[in-house]
């Protein structure tokens, strides 16, 4: 299906979800919004037609050391699968290189990658840490994401679970507790935010392994 197709389609089923939500698509506010939603959407949702090998195209390096590399308070927007509304928040990623590390502004990128899909949290997550294993074959990795469900806060569900945590250790950040502790102190000198969080890997609410939906 070419892209022009597809796109006349979600502007039909846009105009059907507004039609039977009550609303007029033909009055003159609406009359552009199939459209601009068909567009917002391929955004949204541009993660899909990514390759990683493109985004870090040229920008492995070799190196000899095996410092911890530490990026936090990355900006990441998703949309939650089971409703199609937005969870966003900070993602955190560190890893301890073998041999190779990626130029720094390469990790948002990845960061975009998957959370322009429709996603769960600990998906997300997940899929972050593994294919920075599978890329730069790290001694180890660790993700964490911080994130509020506008599924959770704006239909009042659980008000108080709006906010979850997730975490992500692959090899040394796994196997090693001294790696852990030094990766989980790093995120924890950060400001009130995290001090008032839950602990890690206590993954709460939202759409965190929401086997159903509510
Ligand atoms: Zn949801």
């Amino acid at each position: 299906m070419s892209e022009t197709t597809g796109d006349a389609r979600i502007r039909g089923a846009v105009e059907v979800l507004l039609s039977e939500i009550g609303e007029d698509p033909a009055r003159e506010g609406l009359a552009r919004t199939p459209e601009r939603v068909a567009r917002s959407l391929r955004f949204l949702t541009s993660g899909y037609g990514r390759d990683i090998d493109d985004v870090l195209n040229n920008a492995r390096f070799s190196v000899n050391c095996t410092e911890m590399v530490f990026v936090r308070n990355i900006d990441f927007y998703s949309l939650c699968e089971h409703h199609l509304l937005p969870f966003f928040g900070k993602c955190h990623v560190a890893y301890v290189p073998r041999d190779k590390v990626v130029g720094l502004s390469k990790i948002p990128r990845i960061v975009d990658v998957f959370s322009r899909r429709l996603q769960v949290q600990e998906r997300l997550t997940n899929q972050i840490a593994e294919v920075i294993h599978e890329k730069l074959d790290p001694l180890g990795v660790g993700v964490v994401l911080e994130a509020t469900h506008l599924c959770m806060v704006m239909r009042g569900v659980e008000k108080q679970n709006s906010f979850a945590m997730t975490s992500a250790m692959l090899g040394s950040f796994r196997e090693d507790g001294r790696t852990r502790m030094e990766f989980l102190n790093l995120l924890n000198r950060r400001g009130e935010r995290a001090a008032a969080a839950e602990p890690l890997d206590a993954a709460v609410g939202g759409c965190l392994a929401a086997a159903g939906d509510r």
